[in-house]
């Protein structure tokens, strides 16, 4: 593929936010390109997110990316939560009126974005690194970045910042009118892929005085299992063994329960952050998924995130092209935002709920209990986690 040198859209990033972007503006007529720092096989293969809420769904359905979601991913209606040796779920269609999630991993998404983007003859560039974007108050922002060991330009209408936590598009937002808010947890993630059947229907959210355990699936035979352990832990202190006998041990209840072992394939440490960067847009720059917020993995709303924040750019884009208004890009910002900190909220309250702090003190997870029972007693505590889950409306 060539080096293009214009395009109405420059899209910075090509993982889930900027590949859908791309296709909800390819379907409105609208030309862009794609700059994908890593190559094809890496961006396929990044374990991440797997949970995709109704409204993803819908939006992937819509624009023609759904045919092998809707074949292969699987349909869950709820999800359960375990702590102090009891077992209670949450029946989401019951407490929604009708909601869903759908488990479909993140690579398989990003495989299905890629081969429609490549298929329409759209720009995807990958091994194309963005090193600075210019020019964000003027009408012809650009971005600077290598291919194939060349310096490019790429001369744009709108740059779109889908790259991500470390991606370089923030910084076109100068100091003085970017504001960003965060929280670090003093806990991470031990994430292990197991080539072993689920030992679950539903996704299990353990919480135990040992720290927090989720139980979760990318297929019907390949298991995802995450264990709470402490900020610098190197996987290589847990062997298989420890990592099941633990797994084990936070989900233990008073009722039969057997967890199935199988070989692990993959490890890694996750750390848990909260960020949220404001605005959203600056200029002719605009901000989109990761780029702009960051949740940590508890409430399954990153992926989500990312999806509902092009999917509102997308329709102000085809406002813009369509009809020369620019009301919808004047709101993206303050649309987005809404949605973004009820999620940071969501996120942090799921988080802090089911995971224990290595000083924490019995008063404090009494309390952690105490809102357990409160979900599983309350059909209206138990309500509002679901809605969250599944999703709230895009706007
Ligand atoms: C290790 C990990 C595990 C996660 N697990 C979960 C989970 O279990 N559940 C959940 O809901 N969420 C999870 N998330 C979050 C979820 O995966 C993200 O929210 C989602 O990937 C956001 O999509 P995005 O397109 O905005 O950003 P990303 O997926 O990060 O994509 C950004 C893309 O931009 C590219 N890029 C970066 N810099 C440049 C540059 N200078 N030039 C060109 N390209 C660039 C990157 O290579 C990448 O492909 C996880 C995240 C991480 C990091």
């Amino acid at each position: 593929m060539g080096t293009p040198q214009h395009t109405s859209v420059g899209i910075i990033g090509g993982g889930p936010a900027g590949l859908l972007l791309a296709r909800l503006l390819h379907r409105s007529g609208i030309d862009c390109v794609v700059l994908e720092t890593r190559d094809r096989a890496y961006v396929e293969h990044r374990q991440r997110a797997g949970i995709l809420e109704q409204g993803t769904v819908d939006v992937l359905r819509a624009c023609g990316a759904g045919e092998r979601m809707d074949r292969e991913g699987l349909v869950h209606d709820g999800i359960e939560l375990r702590y102090d040796r009891r077992a209670h779920r949450l029946d989401f269609p019951a407490l929604t009126g009708g909601r869903r999630v759908m488990v479909y991993a993140q690579t398989e998404l990003v495989k299905d974005l890629i081969e429609l983007q490549l298929g329409s003859g759209a720009p995807l560039l990958f091994e194309a690194q963005a090193v600075a974007v210019e020019g964000a108050d003027t009408d012809r922002p650009l971005v600077r970045y290598t291919h194939q060991g060349r310096e490019h330009t790429l001369t744009c209408e709108y740059v779109v910042g889908c790259d991500g936590f470390h991606g370089v598009t923030r910084d076109a937002i100068p100091d003085r009118a970017r504001r960003t808010y965060e929280r670090d947890y003093p806990y991470s993630w031990l994430g292990v892929l197991a080539d072993v059947p689920p030992s679950c229907d539903e996704l299990i959210y353990a919480h135990s005085d040992r720290g927090f355990a989720l139980f979760s699936m990318r297929t019907p035979t390949v298991s995802r299992l995450y264990l709470q352990v402490p900020n610098g832990t190197d996987p290589a202190d847990w062997p298989d063994d420890r990592i099941w006998d633990e797994l084990a041990a936070r989900s233990a209840i008073d009722a039969p329960w057997k967890l199935e072992r199988g070989p692990l394939t993959a490890k890694s440490v996750l750390p848990m952050r909260s960020c949220v960067v404001e605005p959203m847009r600056y200029g002719r720059v605009l901000l989109a998924g990761d780029a702009a917020h960051i949740v940590p993995p508890t409430g399954a709303k990153g992926l989500n995130l990312a999806v509902a924040d092009v999917t509102v750019l997308a329709r102000a884009l085809a406002q813009r092209y369509e009809t020369g208004a620019t009301e919808l890009l004047d709101t993206y910002s303050d649309t987005c935002l809404r949605r973004v900190w009820r999620a940071e909220h969501f996120s942090y309250f799921m988080t802090t709920t089911l995971h224990t702090e290595q000083d924490q003190s019995p008063f404090e997870t009494r309390l952690q209990l105490a809102q357990l029972d409160r979900l599983a007693a309350s059909r209206h505590a138990s309500a509002e986690l679901a809605e969250n889950y599944t999703g709230l409306p895009l706007e």
